[in-house]
């Protein structure tokens, strides 16, 4: 490095972003190397051709109950209040469909069995866990009560397996219990798909946030580099174009990645998004309808409903398409897919990791887990806290 740096931070998304501006406001040199042509990582945001707002690596809402993390955050934006809501869309059986709230609640109940019975059914259940009270399904279906268990039957057929099928491409018992129970049954008639205490969306976009954030003298940012290149890990020491380097490194890349795929590849899930610009105001009525018993893509996002703009006569929507990541140019490792053996070769990555006292492994990828937004910003601040 030609200019001298206390830390070294590799992307710029939530991880990289939110570490180097806490470090420089400690007053810390941080250089942030980003691959990408653009900061905010998967979080980034922009206009598309007809100027509607879009999330060019999918919808992002942010949601968070650590106050700290939304405190720090609110100093490079304001916020616009936006409660997401989700709705499952199904075939009703007889040629036509109908849609209720995702976590299916009491008044999805009522839409699928009927006002009465959905009403019996929703009192059993209350009886059962409490009122306002969130059960997996995975919970729900070891209950033995014989209505209860059909309900579960229900819920488990035309809320879950499809659509954790299309995502994940196995059941909802095969796969990480956390993962299914980010979305409960809820005992209650909030239909908000978030319970957290702040929820809402940066008001002018994330990338500005972004941009606010990474505007600091001491901060000095290079888009379209990749690190590996600058990056030795080869020796004992760890070294920075060529030389050793005594500061603090942040990588918030794959970890198999940055070991060469020595111990082979980390399993993930990707993406492929379809975006849509079509001539009209509206067109589902919500943030995000889930498809959760048909068709190949998961969910549509309609970006307006998320971000509020005015947009008149125009709007655009994404259908997300999941699959397996293979590790091809231009495919993205969106999810880790997280089970004991995939955890078990991720332990050898940070095991190699462990080796530099100055490298930091923080982030989605870096620390193979499915995190939200506030989780990496509160691990960022944190480590940032540490250094
Ligand atoms: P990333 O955002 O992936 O950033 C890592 C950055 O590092 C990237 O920009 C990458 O280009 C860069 N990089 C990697 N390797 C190198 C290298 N060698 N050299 C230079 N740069 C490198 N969270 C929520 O809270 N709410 C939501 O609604 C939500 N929706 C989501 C929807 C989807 C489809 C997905 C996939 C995730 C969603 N998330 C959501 C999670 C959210 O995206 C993550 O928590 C967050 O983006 C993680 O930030 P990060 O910095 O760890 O990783
Ligand atoms: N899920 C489901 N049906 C739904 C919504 C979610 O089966 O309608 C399951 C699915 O396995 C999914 C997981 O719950 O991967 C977590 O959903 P979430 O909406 O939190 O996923 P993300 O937004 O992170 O992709």
């Amino acid at each position: 490095m030609e200019e001298k740096f206390d830390v070294l931070a590799v992307g710029a998304g939530y991880a990289g972003a939110v570490a180097a501006r806490a470090l420089a406001d400690q007053g810390k040199r941080v250089l942030v190397l980003e691959r990408r042509d653009h900061i905010g990582g998967n979080a980034y945001d922009r206009p598309d051709q007809a100027g509607v707002l879009i999330h060019q690596y999918g919808p992002h809402i942010f949601h968070t109950n650590d106050k700290q993390v939304f405190d720090w955050l609110s100093r490079f934006t304001r916020w616009r209040d936006y409660q997401h809501r989700v709705v499952a869309n199904i075939p009703d059986g007889r040629g036509g469909r109908i849609t209720y709230p995702v976590p299916f609640n009491l008044t999805s109940l009522e839409t699928a069995f009927g006002p009465e019975e959905g009403r019996r059914l929703g009192d059993k259940l209350t009886a059962a866990y409490g009122a306002e009270k969130k059960v997996t399904i995975l919970e729900l279906r070891q209950n033995q009560d014989p209505s209860i268990a059909a309900l579960a039957d229900y819920v488990y057929e035309h809320v879950f397996v499809h659509y954790t099928m299309k995502q994940w491409g196995q059941r909802p018992e095969d796969i990480d219990p956390n993962t299914t129970a980010r979305v409960p049954v809820f005992l209650s008639r909030d239909d908000r798909y978030f319970q957290d205490t702040y929820q809402g969306m940066p008001l002018e976009g994330y990338t500005p946030m972004f941009e606010r954030m990474l505007d600091h003298p001491s901060i000095t940012v290079e888009l379209g580099t990749d690190a590996l290149g600058r990056l030795d890990l080869s020796g004992n020491t760890l070294k920075v174009d060529g030389a050793p380097f005594d500061g603090q490194v942040i990588y918030t890349g794959q970890a198999d990645e940055l070991f060469g795929f020595r111990f082979g590849p980390l399993p993930y899930r990707t993406l492929d998004f379809a975006f849509e610009t079509l001539e009209q105001d509206d067109f589902q009525g919500y943030g995000t309808v889930n498809y959760t018993v048909d068709e190949d893509f998961t969910r549509i996002t309609e970006f307006k409903h998320l971000t509020g703009q005015a947009a008149p006569g125009v709007t655009t929507i994404v259908k997300e398409y999941s699959k397996a990541y293979t590790g091809e140019r231009g495919e993205i490792p969106y999810y880790a897919i997280i089970n004991p053996e995939n955890n078990a070769l991720y332990a050898k990555y940070r095991a190699e990791a462990d080796r530099f006292s100055n490298l930091h492994l923080l982030g989605r990828l870096a620390e193979y887990k499915y995190y939200n937004m506030d989780a990496i910003a509160g691990k960022a601040l944190e480590l940032a806290e540490k250094l």
